[in-house]
């Protein structure tokens, strides 16, 4: 094996930052690079006092609980219906698990309620809906969640794909907006989901553990826009109603889509769940002169998710490495390794992380 002088350079220059990194991280002294390097981001990225809008926790942890506090981190937990996985198919009973863990450490945890979907075609559909989305806000929700499966999974009793702009779905909307709270929206799924398969697509691997969600070659399948226009007859149809567009609005390579939706609707913001790494493969330049223009219209998320059966202490590693990747990403101008490639940190202004990390969800999620 040849070994450049460059490498053995880029050793003594890593070696060195490890050094660096570990005289700043009290707690990290016999910790190899990685974990000191991770410190250091995690511990700017908890000077900021971040809030996360976009996570999935089904259980209550004291390691976690410790996690949050010694990251001053805020979630907005959201609560989702999917008949595909047994403890998401119920809803009050992920609605009192919520609700508990937000009593048992609440300035840590926010609740993003959602409705039942598959009861569409009940004839009390929107006032049961609405019944319960008012004693969810009566009991600290901040926010309400609607999923994919609302265009691409449900059928009525007709037969057709029902879509978030459906008329039931109107008198729900409309409550939401009278109680000042906020819509979260998760229409379709990345174009990756309609296309050719593409294993450099970073979302390739869930539609492999997930092909339910795969829809290319369905016959009479919804398109991806005709999804994405139900979503914006939302937007235009009611003004008065805060929308986050979770995962990038589901425009995540097209940021001069995003650009123009945000500029056509004022009562649109985006988060990034699960979605960074299609902005960290994008020219940088081009995601930092975004990031800056629409800096009051971008909230930080990750989708990151705490599952009953979740496997500690390896969870909580994930959770901080995905915090200090995304903190480097955006916050700082260092060389990061995302799936094989390298790429440089966007440095963004102070100003912009506040509003990132933390001010724009308390914003257009007031009640965090
Ligand atoms: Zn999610």
């Amino acid at each position: 094996m040849m070994i450049s002088t460059r490498t053995i350079a880029q050793v003594i220059l890593s070696l060195s930052s490890a050094l660096f990194c570990a005289a700043q991280a009290p707690t990290s002294t016999s910790a190899p690079a990685k974990p000191a390097d991770e410190e250091v981001a995690l511990h700017a990225f908890a000077a900021i006092h971040p809030i996360d809008v976009h996570v999935h926790v089904f259980r209550a942890d004291p390691a976690f609980k410790k996690m949050l506090e010694r990251l001053n981190l805020k979630l907005l937990d959201i609560l989702v219906m999917d008949d595909t996985l047994p403890y998401r198919k119920q809803l009050q009973p992920q609605i009192d698990d919520a609700l508990a863990l937000m009593r048992s450490s609440r300035e840590h945890i926010a609740l993003c309620t959602t409705f039942d979907p598959y009861k569409f075609d009940s004839a009390s559909f929107d006032a049961d809906a609405i019944k319960q989305i008012d004693r969810d806000f009566a009991q600290g929700a901040v926010a309400v969640k609607i999923w994919k499966n609302i265009g691409m999974e449900i059928k009525s009793n007709g037969g057709q794909y029902i879509m978030a702009d459906d008329p039931k779905f109107e008198p729900i909307y409309k409550d939401i907006a009278s109680h000042g709270r906020t819509l979260m929206t998760h229409q379709a799924e990345p174009d990756v989901a309609w296309g050719p398969p593409d294993a450099s697509d970073p979302s390739w691997p869930y539609y492999q553990e997930n092909p339910q969600w795969y829809v290319a070659n369905q016959p009479g399948f919804p398109s991806k826009q005709r999804i994405l226009e139900a979503r914006d007859h939302v937007l235009a149809n009611n003004p008065q109603l805060r929308m986050v567009g979770v995962h990038l609005g589901s425009m995540e390579r097209d940021l001069d889509n995003i650009a123009s939706h945000l500029d056509k609707y004022p009562n649109f913001a985006i988060d990034t769940a699960a979605r960074m790494e299609y902005l960290m493969l994008m020219p940088p330049e081009k995601v930092r002169t975004f990031l800056i223009k629409y800096q009051d219209r971008v909230l930080y998320g990750t989708d990151l998710d705490l599952a009953p059966d979740a496997n500690f202490p390896d969870v909580l590693k994930d959770w901080q490495s995905t915090y200090a990747r995304d903190w480097k990403f955006l916050a700082t101008g260092e060389t990061l390794n995302v799936e094989g490639k390298q790429l440089h940190g966007l440095n963004l202004p102070q100003p912009v992380l506040q509003k990132i990390f933390r001010s724009n969800a308390i914003r257009w999620i007031p009640g965090l």
